[in-house]
């Protein structure tokens, strides 16, 4: 018999849901020799959950559904992936009958189920005895390998769809969570840069301005002030009253400052200013202003303090004319800063007026 015949005449239009019915009521398989196929089956009644056969095993004959739904599924990487259900009328292992190769999937009842097993080498010959049962099983076997590869299409492209809406859901978690890390880097980056009770630069970030500034190479003043009778102040008011008397210090002169210029606590009641790009003239200007403000400034119980008033004394350093190094400008300051005190405190000694 040719192809063509078998195909365009003896072959029902689709075996896409291959039967064991359609193959006898279309006369593929004789009656009488169904009859003796089935004489040679063994018929399996299984519960939902029972295994036909389990992936890659050795396939050791082809199945018939005659009852039920069986579903098909395979493992990979020890996940279990539903392949497709198959019902009344299906045939299972028929690709392993041809290839013989072990077999592909996992074969499970997903009802009660009536099955037929019939021995590989019956069904093999059975094959060769009826040609036309052959080309309908193949066709079966196609239409079979296409549903699966549709099933897991669909399944990938659902999956990919849950994975998506599973991203979405986390992307606004994830946002949070850069965003709580992002204040906790500023934060931190804040402390290692800002003095913690006055809000203005720390010693290590002077040190670093200081740096830069000499590196630049133009004109700068760099003062040291020093709070002067602070012990008193603390000992009279107590430490908290000093506390916010420094912040106040702090704010006050923060607010008279330019963008450019730098106020930082170098330590204790002790703050260095940097101020840009003024000469010797100038610098003592602005600093005698700032002096002047401070003493002006309603400092609660001032009027406690030894000089009757919450005074600062000063001591003014110039780059480049007093030092072109960090260390240097600091120390004539210091110096200048410390003859401020010896000549009796709320003063200024440096820049156009420097005696050191
Ligand atoms: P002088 O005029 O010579 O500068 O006298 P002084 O009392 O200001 O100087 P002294 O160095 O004897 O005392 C400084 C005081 O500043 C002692 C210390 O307890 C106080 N002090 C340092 N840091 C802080 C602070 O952060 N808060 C408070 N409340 N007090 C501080
Ligand atoms: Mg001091
Ligand atoms: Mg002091």
């Amino acid at each position: 018999m040719s192809f063509r015949a078998l195909a365009g005449r003896s072959c029902p239009k689709s075996f896409g849901k291959w039967s064991i019915v359609s193959l006898v009521s279309a006369n593929l398989i004789p009656r009488r020799a169904w009859r003796e196929v089935l004489s040679k089956t063994r018929v399996h009644h299984l519960a939902s959950g029972d295994m036909l056969f389990e992936q890659d095993a050795s396939a050791e004959s082809l199945w018939m559904v005659r009852r039920g739904t069986v579903e098909l599924f395979k493992s990979f990487f020890g996940e279990k992936h539903r392949l497709l259900y198959v019902s009344r009328g299906a045939v299972l292992g028929e690709a392993e009958l041809f290839g013989r190769e072990p077999r592909f999937a996992y074969a499970r009842a997903a009802t009660d189920v009536i099955a037929y097993e019939l021995p590989s080498r019956y069904a093999r010959e059975y094959l060769v005895r009826f040609p036309a049962a052959t080309l309908a099983l193949l066709q079966a076997s196609t239409h079979r390998s296409r549903d699966i590869a549709e099933s897991l299409v669909e399944q990938l492209v659902q999956r990919n769809l849950e994975l998506q809406m599973h991203q979405a859901r986390l992307d606004p978690q994830i946002r949070r969570r850069v965003k709580d890390l992002e204040q906790t880097n500023e934060h931190l980056q804040q402390l290692a840069w800002v003095d913690a009770l006055t809000g203005c630069h720390n010693r290590r970030s002077l040190e670093k301005v200081l740096q830069m500034a000499c590196e630049a190479g133009e004109p700068f003043a760099l003062a040291m002030f020093d709070v002067d009778h602070f012990k008193h102040y603390n000992d009279t008011n107590g430490h908290p009253e000093g506390d916010r008397a420094l912040q106040t210090l702090a704010r006050l002169l923060q607010r008279r400052l330019r963008a450019n210029d730098v106020l930082a606590r170098y330590g204790g009641e002790e703050f260095c200013l940097i101020l840009r790009d003024v000469g010797p003239e100038v610098a003592p200007v602005v600093l005698e202003r700032l002096r002047s403000a401070i003493t002006e400034y309603p400092f609660p119980y001032e009027e406690r303090q030894p000089l009757g008033d919450f005074t600062v004394s000063m001591g003014l350093a110039m780059f480049p004319g007093d030092g072109t190094s960090p260390d240097r400008l600091i120390k004539s300051a210091d110096e200048r800063l410390y003859e401020a005190k010896r000549q009796g405190r709320n003063r200024l000694i440096g820049g156009s007026s420097a005696r050191l």
